[in-house]
């Protein structure tokens, strides 16, 4: 049955890469940021929405859509090894940060592994959902794309030789609506600035196309990606970044008659995606070099294929890194003793039987637990805990209530990257300010860092405007249950 599209209100969900809750609020009181204002003022702000682990775009915006944690939809992080097929995987070192196409591997695993093979078929994403309902969606501007509808996305002939599709063409599952970049447009003559993606512009003129055109589907997600750039250069505190993008959604509630007319038409919800660490300047101190730790085993080059020779791995996600042990005779607790002598990492977590392992450079001491058990926390969680609460900054009241405190979500989200794929590993956090560094990948020194559990990174705004439907609990994984609970009200009324 085709759904009367009069009676959704259709959900635009803009997601500012790197938005952060600070520089949000400074923008707005010093009225440099007047939609953003606006959308604050007529609906509900949420500074301290919990993002997913690691804190890095792509399994971010696997558990948006998903509506789950990297254990259930296994996209670990930007980098990271696929065991069965001893191969490091990489979606472009920075990813949307330093997108270079000069990657083979990295513009195939981005464009069509990641969506095709490696987001988990038994988890669903909002857009598929949607096209269960009956109800249309648009992505733009996501390399997280999963949908119903199959579409041809081709490379242009320039590039084509840098992919491994036949002409430069392959056939992926998209929304019915969807704009990347040069490989899928909305305009047919829009220049693309990016290759990979488009500046927060042309972003924002796929958007407004849809909205001229009178064409917004039931839910469309649209990611300005800009900002991050800047702040991994720059600092949190960049308020210009938030300014630019601002103009551009005034821009689009100046299409309406009004911007209460805008509200009266639409759901409009921003979020960010990831907070940021900001770096120390010194590379000695702020730099934590995985190599130079664990310098006595022989580390895999990630520019040639594994060595059966090459005991570990190692996949840096800036701030948290995964370490693969792949000589079985080495015990991970031998590993876990050298990057213990760091007192620069704050969290070292692996998986022991049944249990959660946890350890730190900073902490004495040593953690374990699991799920199910008698502790319940803040997101109606049950654990089981034994040892030392402080290693993760757990809470715990005498009627075994648990809360969180520097790393929010810290269990479940632990859980999440330790079985997001198979393999024997370990998981590294580093300490606020700190980046870690393996072979070649880009570290940020008097900048600005991500990828860690701590709340710096972990806690973003999101602001709900046009519907007076709550988040069942602020975080990330629980938007999905939102935006479906959205639709599903408007199709049934
Ligand atoms: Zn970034």
């Amino acid at each position: 049955m085709k759904k009367n599209p009069q009676t959704i209100k259709p959900i635009i969900l803009l997601n500012i890469d790197s938005l952060m809750s600070e520089p949000l609020e400074v923008a707005v009181q010093t009225g440099r940021a007047p939609a953003l204002e606006f959308l604050m003022e007529n609906g509900t702000y949420i500074p301290n929405m919990v993002s997913s682990f690691p804190t890095m775009s792509v399994t971010i915006d696997s558990s948006l859509l998903t509506g789950t944690y990297a254990d259930m939809h296994h996209v670990p992080g930007l980098t990271w090894f696929d065991d069965s097929r001893k191969e490091i995987i990489n979606y472009g070192t920075g990813f949307r940060e330093t997108f270079r196409l000069g990657i083979r591997r990295s513009v195939h695993n981005m464009l069509y592994r990641l969506n095709n093979e490696h987001l988990s078929s038994k988890v669903s994403t909002i857009y598929e959902d949607l096209a269960e309902m009956g109800l249309p969606s648009a992505s733009i501007n996501s390399f997280v794309y999963r949908g119903n509808t199959p579409r041809k996305l081709r490379v242009p002939r320039l590039l084509s030789t840098l992919t491994r599709f036949e002409n430069g063409e392959w056939t992926t599952k998209t929304p019915p609506i969807m704009s990347l970049g040069i490989f899928s447009k909305l305009r047919q003559h829009g220049f693309t600035p990016q290759i990979a993606a488009g500046n927060y512009k042309y972003t924002a003129r796929e958007l407004k196309y849809l909205i001229r055109k009178n064409n917004l589907p039931a839910f469309t997600f649209c990611i300005f990606q800009d900002l991050d750039s800047r702040i991994h250069f720059k600092g949190p505190m960049d308020i210009k970044g938030i300014a630019k993008i601002d103009k551009q959604i005034q821009k689009m509630l100046n299409m309406y008659s009004s911007w209460e007319e805008a509200l009266n038409r639409n759901v409009w919800m921003v979020m960010g995606d990831n907070g940021h660490s900001p770096t120390g300047a010194n590379y000695k101190k702020f730099i934590i070099d995985l190599r130079k730790i664990l310098k006595k085993y022989r580390i895999a080059r990630i520019e040639r294929p594994v060595h059966k020779k090459d005991q570990l791995v190692l996949c840096v996600n800036q701030r948290m890194a995964y370490i693969y042990v792949l000589d079985k005779n080495i015990p991970l607790s031998a590993i876990v003793e050298q990057v213990k002598n760091d007192q620069r990492i704050d969290i070292i977590a692996w998986k022991e039987e049944n249990y959660i392992q946890i350890k730190s450079g900073m902490r004495e001491g040593s953690l374990r637990y699991f799920p199910t058990g008698d502790y319940k926390d803040v997101y109606n969680q049950t654990w089981g805990i034994e040892g030392n609460p402080n290693l993760l900054d757990l809470h715990m009241t005498n009627n075994k209530q648990l809360s969180y405190g520097d790393y929010p979500d810290a269990l479940a989200r632990i859980y999440s990257a330790l079985h997001s794929h198979s393999g024997r590993f370990i998981v590294v956090n580093a300490k606020p300010g700190c980046d870690f560094k393996s072979q070649s990948n880009p570290f940020h020194l008097s900048g600005a860092a991500h990828g860690s559990l701590h709340k710096q990174e972990t806690l973003v705004p999101l602001v709900i405007a046009g519907t007076t439907e709550k988040i069942k609990f602020p975080r990330l994984v629980d938007m999905k249950e939102l935006i479906l609970r959205l639709c599903s009200q408007a199709i049934n009324k």
